[in-house]
């Protein structure tokens, strides 16, 4: 049976919806312009559901004002407080992330009641680091059969209360714990709700680029998981590129551009990796899907081109740069410089674009 679909705000998160990817804000609201720049520019890379942290009156205060400059749903994280998360519903959040558990049953009726009245969902979303004392005491440590179950006690909690718009997240640093407490918390997930899915604290862009991609990718191959985030120790717009990467290599999302590349050996008279790492980073912003390979020799040039949008290979130290045109691979530029060869790829990405 499929997930349930709850909206958060325009994107709907479940059933048979596209797999939505999230960040969220690095920059405080007491930096209100960098956050707002922050946010956009997170907007422009293809983030669907952004996140803020708001710890405090002033930055739900805010949070309106933030929700006017951007296009995509907004979603208020809060601990603890629960009168920030009333007013930050109150100043139009579309999600609020917060663990029922840890507010009082008195505060959770009011913020219930509240998401309701503004119809938006409420995300239970557990972490290894803050399990509830009652659960660790009885595991003695966080393991996946404790996060399961804490997910599951939070859970049950907006159920008596009559509230089903819920999206739960339960998230270990270690990978594997991770794609356990998942797999246990989908077998007991009676009401089907969907799942916002990420290994959290996860570290830099080299370590924690590796454990994410392995365990949300893992979760995401068994069919767990309708929302995710990466969580990197680096600028969050690498969280969405990991994240829309990784959807494209699992073929769950198709838009963008792909660059295959060679790992280069003795044969090639080209910097494969520079060329690779410039298309990439110029192509970025490129939101129709686009194939592009990178090849350091005729070797496997042609054929790689062939299964790609366009290709380009070295050969004596020049460019061929070959295109599919009406199925066919036909070479349309032939011992061009670094600098042609590039322009004509960027350019033809973006004629596709159009
Ligand atoms: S495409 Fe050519 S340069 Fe690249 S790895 Fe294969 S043989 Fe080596």
């Amino acid at each position: 049976m499929g997930y349930k679909e709850i909206k958060v705000g325009a994107v709907t998160v479940g059933g048979a919806f596209p797999i939505s990817v999230q960040s969220m804000c690095s920059v405080p609201f007491s930096r209100f312009k960098e956050l707002v720049f922050q946010a956009k520019e997170l907007e422009e890379t293809g983030c669907d559901i952004l996140r803020v942290s708001v710890p405090d009156k002033e930055s739900a205060e805010l949070f309106g004002k933030l929700k006017k400059e951007l296009k995509i749903p907004l979603v208020a994280d809060i601990h603890f407080d629960h009168r920030l998360a009333l007013a930050a519903i109150d100043a139009g959040a579309d999600k609020i992330r917060i663990n029922p558990g840890n507010i009082g049953t008195e505060n959770i009726k009011t913020v219930v009641n509240k998401a309701k009245e503004h119809g938006i969902p409420i995300r239970v979303g557990v972490n290894s680091g803050s399990l509830e004392k009652v659960v660790l005491e009885k595991y003695g440590a966080p393991v996946p059969e404790a996060l399961a179950e804490s997910a599951k006690k939070n859970v049950e909690i907006l159920e008596k209360l009559d509230f089903g718009d819920i999206i739960v997240s339960i998230k270990s640093s270690d990978v594997v714990s991770t794609i356990k407490s998942y797999r246990i918390f989908d077998s007991i997930n009676s009401g089907r709700y969907p799942l916002h899915v990420g290994v959290t604290e996860a570290g830099t862009l080299k370590s924690g680029l590796i454990k994410n991609s392995v365990g949300i990718g893992a979760l995401l191959l068994e069919g767990i998981g309708s929302t995710i985030r990466y969580s990197l120790s680096a600028p969050p717009n690498e969280e969405i590129t990991a994240a829309k990467t990784l959807l494209r290599a699992l073929g769950l999302r198709k838009e963008g551009v792909e660059i295959i590349a060679c790992p280069t050996c003795g044969r090639t008279t080209i910097d494969v990796t520079e060329l690779a790492d410039e298309l990439e980073n110029k192509l970025t912003g490129v939101k129709k899907r686009f194939k592009v390979a990178v090849m350091g020799c005729v070797v496997n040039g042609p054929g790689e081109a062939a299964e790609a949008d366009i290709g380009v290979t070295g050969a004596a130290g020049k460019y061929v740069v070959f295109k599919k045109e009406n199925g066919k691979t036909i070479v349309v530029l032939k011992d061009a410089d670094r600098k042609t060869a590039t322009d004509f790829i960027i350019n033809a990405a973006k004629e596709n674009e159009r």
